[in-house]
């Protein structure tokens, strides 16, 4: 609880996540106990050896056999974390995570087995939040992005005597880059060992790509588990997955005695709530229903709430965990005897058509929906329910193996960060998979649009630059851009970006959405959702400071004005993260004179998102249509600033879009047409017949589709030339 005039750099978000559950001693000695039954313990001193004798070692083991806890501790045992570096430094053990809440969770379990204060001996780093310690960190869990980006300042990984590369056959792209960066980063640090950990599928691959590397398979033992199909395809997956639950729950549980726990795969947070919101309404409906616990995971929950679903289970009490495909393999949650499995995850594919990636909801591969039935046969016999029909699964309506990321995502990214490490003909990188040759294209020709690459492919000054920043290329050049003497207001775009980088800050419940609305209208500014999330972060500050940091009182302003404080001091952390990172580069912090400037900065990054005002109101919703790809049409999200204002002729650009009922441009600034031609004169330019006009009306044609397109395909020709 905070007082009266605390700092708010205690951050009371995230006290919990920091103070709960420090162990006792009992559990202390429990954990102990626990540890040594793990099927990784019985293993040690084998694979060890094997570790120690190689330098690139692939640990293949079921989940929970406890290649994630363990394998840092183990050699953290060995001495690995006390290795000197060639500059005299203690070197430390590193351990890549594909996702975020593995990296936070699994490190605050390590901590708690080895008895020290997370983000000392043991801490974790995601982007933006960095919890380790330079002079006492030894074992570090962090995302596979921020080892990426931590080869950018030191390529020779000087700072590790060993990584562990886990999960490695998930295959994010982040994983797959750092794969080929290892290939060849080994031949020059003999001394440093990888270890690549895997589920059993895919850990041949690994194998043969680093040289017949050795495997070492950690013994464990599955129990069998029978999987039961719908005979129906379900229109609703949410319903069926009640229903299943349900089902398992009333029909198992005798004399208020729970025989096993159940785990949900759902695929995201909306879907995730909407289950529990029905399972526990359903469940109100019963007269004098046994227990149950419900309890959700996925990445934005907050951490305490995430510990939850590691409580022991309990004979009287049920719990049935609602997740994404976190829990295929990432966590372990013991005591599941029931799966039930909708067949379906959420994928960011690249959609060529809107040039940037959308969520897509797709069916799961064979390979994932084993790994999900296996989490019922860990600790007995076990039973799966899976949502969609033999047939679905005999069709080859599935792929048997997961497409990896890394051939249906947006390469911008790290496209950009190979261009900085001097790969410069990404054809000779060593990739496990390559990525279609599209899809490479595709991105390289969005970093020329951006002006990160020039016209022969090369890093610009701006494209280096970027690389300064774990942000999208976009945002990084718009804080560049903003520190110009000419656009001169990068404090406000800073506070921009952080709000661009944070969950959403504004609430609208359901049930209160017109007192929301309300509230948010003070906020506005309306020609500019930028703008207006500016406002709203300014108001907020200046209201913290006035209530001098009191927790209560922002927090009770939050609540009256519909806004998320948890977002909010997100921003404000991640601004001066910003800041910082502005001041170790020397790039100016300047403050605009005017709303116009900003709006011009953003014009300037946006130019390539841009839209044309068509009509106000179709069916309830304001059309536009998108400048580089003039057929398609968009739409004004029904919370944007600008709805209620509507001149006669609108450009704007747009941060992203989002695909819900219709294609939504999510965060739209007004601006100028003279400005599009100005900063984006790679796409724009005023046809002949408008030129003695351009005085005096201000208006830009569109060009008809079949201009835009040989418009294109003479850039992106010209652009493939050159590449070549
Ligand atoms: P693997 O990486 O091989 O899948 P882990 O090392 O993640 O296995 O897990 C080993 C054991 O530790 C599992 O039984 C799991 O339930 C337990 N465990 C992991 N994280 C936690 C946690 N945060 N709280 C309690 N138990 C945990
Ligand atoms: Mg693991």
């Amino acid at each position: 609880v905070l007082g009266a005039d605390e700092e708010p750099e205690t951050k009371p978000y995230n006290k919990d996540e920091t103070e709960a559950g420090e162990p006792t001693n009992e559990e202390a000695e429990s954990i102990q106990k626990q540890r040594k039954l793990l099927p990784a313990f019985a293993v040690r001193s084998d694979l060890m050896r094997t570790i120690a004798e190689n330098q690139v070692t692939v640990v293949i083991g079921e989940t929970g056999s406890g290649k994630t806890t363990q394998l840092t501790q183990f050699l953290y045992e060995e001495g690995f974390g006390s290795n000197l570096s060639s500059n005299g430094e203690r070197r430390i053990i590193g351990c890549t995570q594909p996702r975020r809440v593995a990296a936070m969770s699994v490190a605050k379990r390590v901590s708690e087995e080895m008895n020290c204060t997370l983000g000392e001996e043991v801490g974790f780093a995601i982007r933006f939040e960095d919890k380790t310690d330079p002079k006492k960190t030894l074992i570090k869990y962090m995302t596979a992005g921020i080892l990426l980006r931590e080869i950018l300042a030191d390529p020779m990984l000087e700072k590790y005597s060993c990584v562990i590369m886990d999960e490695a056959h998930e295959r994010t792209l982040d994983t797959d880059i750092l794969l080929g960066l290892f290939k060849q980063l080994i031949r020059r640090r003999r001394d440093l060992k990888l270890i690549i950990t895997s589920a059993t599928m895919n850990a041949d691959r690994f194998t043969h790509f680093f040289g017949d590397a050795p495997q070492f398979t950690i013994p464990g033992r599955t129990f069998p588990v029978e999987v039961f199909f719908s005979k129906n395809s379900n229109a609703d997956y949410v319903e069926a997955a009640v229903k299943q639950v349900l089902t398992i729950h009333l029909q198992n549980t005798k004399n208020q005695k729970n025989d096993g726990d159940i785990l949900v795969f759902m695929t995201g947070q909306e879907d995730i709530e909407i289950t529990c919101q029905l399972l526990q309404e359903k469940l109100d409906l019963l007269e004098n229903p046994p227990p149950l616990d419900i309890l959700p995971i996925y990445s934005t929950l907050p951490a305490d709430l995430q510990k939850k679903i590691f409580s022991k289970s309990n004979s009287l009490k049920r719990k049935v965990v609602v997740a994404t495909n976190i829990a295929e393999t990432s966590l372990t949650v013991d005591g599941i005897k029931y799966v039930v499995d909708s067949g379906l995850v959420k994928l960011k594919v690249y959609n060529p058509k809107l040039g940037m990636d959308t969520l897509q909801l797709v069916p799961i591969s064979i390979a994932n929906a084993q790994q999900r039935s296996g989490r019922a046969g860990r600790t007995g016999p076990g039973i799966t329910y899976r949502l969609y029909t033999e047939r679905a699964t005999e069709e080859d309506k599935m792929y048997v193996q997961p497409i990896p990321e890394i051939q249906r995502t947006n390469l911008t990214n790290v496209l950009l960060l190979l261009k900085s490490l001097k790969v410069n003909d990404i054809n000779q990188f060593p990739f496990l998979d390559p990525p279609p040759k599209d899809l490479l294209n595709c991105s390289l020709y969005e970093l020329w649009s951006i002006g990160a690459l020039d016209n022969l492919g090369e890093l610009t000054e701006l494209g280096k630059a970027m690389t300064k920043f774990p942000i999208e290329p976009t945002l990084s050049k718009t804080i560049l851009l903003s520190s110009r003497p000419e656009f001169h207001c990068s404090e406000e775009i800073i506070t921009i970006v952080a709000m661009l980088s944070v969950p959403s800050v504004v609430v609208r419940p359901k049930e209160r959405a017109a007192e929301a609305d309300l509230a948010r209208e003070k906020f506005l500014i309306s020609e500019s959702d930028h703008l207006t999330l500016l406002n709203i972060y300014t108001q907020w500050e200046t209201n913290l400071r006035k209530f001098k940091n009191n927790y209560y009182k922002i927090n009770s302003w939050c609540n009256k004005n519909f806004l998320q404080l948890k977002s909010l001091l997100r921003a404000k952390d991640i601004k001066n993260q910003i800041v910082l990172i502005m001041k170790k580069n020397n790039f100016p912090l300047t403050r605009s004179k005017s709303d116009e400037d900003v709006r011009k900065c953003l014009c300037a990054s946006f130019y390539q998102q841009s839209a044309k005002l068509v009509k106000v109101n179709v069916g309830g919703a304001t059309e536009f249509l998108n400048l580089r790809h003039s057929y398609m049409k968009m739409y004004l999200h029904p919370t944007s600033s600008l709805i209620g204002s509507t001149p006669e002729s609108i450009y704007v650009i747009y941060h992203e879009l989002v695909l819900t009922t219709k294609e939504y441009m999510n965060v739209v600034t007004v601006v100028d047409p003279l400005w599009l031609l100005e900063y984006g004169s790679k796409f724009f330019y005023i046809a002949d017949k408008y030129k003695q006009r351009i005085q005096s009306v201000v208006n830009i044609d569109l060009p008809d589709r079949s201009d835009i397109e040989r418009a294109l395909e003479r850039d992106t020709h010209e652009f493939e030339k050159k590449q070549e």
